[in-house]
């Protein structure tokens, strides 16, 4: 097949959680310009139904599901609900994530719990989920949302829940892309670097310390993550499991 065929995602079924905003609603709009039926999860159901119209106009199916990823029993509805309206689900992006920064001797147990509730457990519930649907159809693409920090701690700002959190994302995905690996499932990650969105704002008075330690000399933007999970989503990427992507202008290089 031509190799610009092999990233096409028609006939795809999608969801993101996060999508509402951000790197989620990014790579949603992406993998939509692409062909994809896409399911936008997420806490906030207005502005996912706002997102999930915007990406309607690309002319492909959308939806919009509340989730809570941290809770069991929202994930297995917000699965039931893509697949009554979608009927599978092929791709999942398991991207809904938050960041809490505090001292580790100052750390609350609930900030701590917070966090790895979203970011870890959340991406195992989600994935676990989406994962029983694909077992069923002969399998599929998951791609999790870890980051740098899974990789480095992250200065001057101390978040030692949060670099956990990611660092844990990475393990799952090489741990269900191995188990999965007899499904036909693929379980890859993405590590991103300092990105503009509402998580980590250009304007933060930290941002120009961030851009001093970057090779390339400036945040990212979610547009450019939109590549990297596509790739992964695709059939460009048949033989690729267990892998983590890292885009971050070079941080982690130095
Ligand atoms: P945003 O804060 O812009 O978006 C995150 C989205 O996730 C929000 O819509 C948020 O909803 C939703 N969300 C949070 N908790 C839950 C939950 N329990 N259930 C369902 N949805 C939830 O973040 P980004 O787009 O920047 O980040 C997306 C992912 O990328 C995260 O996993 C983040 O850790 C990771 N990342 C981000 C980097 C960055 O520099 N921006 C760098 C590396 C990784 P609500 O509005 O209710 O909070």
């Amino acid at each position: 097949m031509d190799i610009g065929k092999k990233f096409r995602l028609e006939g795809k079924k999608a969801f993101i959680t996060g999508g509402a905003r951000g790197i989620g609603k990014s790579v949603a709009t992406a993998m939509a310009q692409w062909g994809a039926d896409v399911a936008i999860c997420d806490r906030n159901i207005a502005l996912a139904e706002q997102t999930a119209k915007e990406i309607a106009l690309l002319g492909v199916k959308t939806l919009a599901v509340e989730v809570d990823v941290t809770n069991p029993d929202s994930v297995n509805k917000m699965v039931e609900t893509i697949v009554n309206n979608f009927g599978t689900i092929d791709i999942a992006f398991n991207n809904a994530g938050i960041c809490e920064n505090a001292n580790a001797e100052d750390m609350t147990y609930e900030s701590w719990k917070r966090v790895i509730d979203v970011n870890l457990t959340g991406v195992f519930l989600t994935a676990q989920a989406a994962g029983r649907v694909m077992i069923k159809n002969g399998g599929g693409s998951i791609i999790n949302t870890a980051s740098m920090s899974g990789h480095i701690a992250n200065c001057p700002q101390v978040q030692c829940g949060y670099n956990s959190s990611k660092a844990g994302v990475i393990m799952l995905t090489k741990s269900l892309a191995v188990e999965w690996a007899k499904h036909n499932i693929r379980v890859n990650c993405i590590s991103p670097g300092y990105i503009g969105t509402d998580m980590t704002n250009v304007d933060d008075p930290l941002a120009p310390g961030w851009k001093a330690v970057t090779p390339q000399g400036r945040l990212g933007s979610p547009d450019e993550l939109q590549g990297a999970v596509v790739y992964l989503a695709s059939d460009a990427s048949t033989f690729t499991t267990g892998t983590d992507i890292v885009i971050d202008g070079g941080f982690t290089c130095i």
